[in-house]
């Protein structure tokens, strides 16, 4: 199945899809962790993109879509994918029904009030791409990733300034996929505000349903 998970900044759609793509056996595509990949490693790619993140406005649209189209042409996505952050705007909806059509849309809910709550608290492990929570997930050893020991950081784009813009961006680009999925009958909802094993549940048995229909 091709799965494109679509929710507000902040839902755990990285987490979760971390999570599904080991228990589906597909890969996870991050945008977002494409882009901060390429920004670590000094790419051309990630030069020009640089700004436009550390600022929570989005790459693109040419751009984005030849990054995801080129990684989707790979062996591993014969068998389906978890798309996580693309599309984000109607035109990256549309590129994609030609190259790739998502078999199911997963919509996370979550609050305003929520979401800034869950973004001002995250850190991110800049080696192994893990995510944590001050509050709600924090690592054993304060600031040191679990898995592999490095020192935690906090995304530039999760300031609180450049979290309202994302919101900005997300409300007047982003949402209108909502609908645009809905008319094709491909979307599901599912809340965000429970634990992320809770919420990885109800995706799981989201599926089994989807399958038996
Ligand atoms: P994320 O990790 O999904 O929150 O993405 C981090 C940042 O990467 C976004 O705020 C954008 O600047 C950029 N980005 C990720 N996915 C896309 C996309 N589909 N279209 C445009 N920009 C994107």
């Amino acid at each position: 199945m091709n799965f494109v998970f679509l929710g507000p900044p902040g839902a755990g759609k990285g987490t979760l899809a971390k999570q599904a793509s080991e228990k589906l056996k597909v890969p996870h595509i991050s945008t977002g962790d494409l882009f901060r990949e390429a920004i670590q490693k000094g790419t051309p790619l990630g030069k020009e993109v640089q700004s436009i993140l550390s600022r929570g406005d989005l790459v693109p649209d040419g751009l984005t879509i030849q990054l995801v189209r080129e990684r989707i042409d790979q062996e591993d996505c014969r068998n389906g994918f978890i798309l996580d952050g693309f599309p984000r705007t109607i035109p990256q909806a549309e590129a994609l029904q030609t190259f790739a059509p998502p078999t199911q849309v997963i919509n996370f809910l979550l609050s305003e009030e929520e979401i800034i709550k869950r973004l001002s608290g995250r850190r991110s492990c800049p080696q192994c791409g893990a995510i944590y929570h001050i509050a709600f997930n924090p690592p054993r050893i304060d600031e040191l990733c679990d898995s592999c020991s490095a020192r935690l950081i906090t995304r530039k784009d999760d300031t609180i300034e450049a979290i309202k813009n994302r919101l900005g961006v997300y409300n007047s680009q982003t949402v209108p996929l909502i609908a645009f999925y809905e008319k094709r009958g491909i979307l599901s909802n599912i809340d965000a505000s429970p634990s992320a094993v809770e919420v990885l549940e109800s995706f799981l048995s989201l599926i089994q349903k989807l399958k038996k229909r």
